[in-house]
């Protein structure tokens, strides 16, 4: 069994399940405000949140129209 460390200011928790295997990306949305979209590679939840508040997709949806997902 080998243990991968990973440096705290890169960890992020699922907010579902509590894991770490999370994938926490930055973005700025076309109208300038700034979200965060973490990936839960466990339970594969996912969400965004924009100041600490978590976004509904719908919402994030119309904010970010990208050409590709
Ligand atoms: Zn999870």
């Amino acid at each position: 069994m080998s243990l991968v460390t990973t440096p705290a200011r890169h960890l992020a928790t699922c907010p579902r399940c509590a894991g770490t295997k999370v994938t926490a990306i930055t973005m700025t949305l076309h109208d300038g405000s700034c979200v965060d979209f973490s990936s839960c590679h466990t339970c594969e939840a996912r969400s965004w949140r924009q100041g600490g508040q978590e976004l509904d997709i719908s919402t994030v949806l119309g904010k970010a129209r990208k050409p590709r997902l």
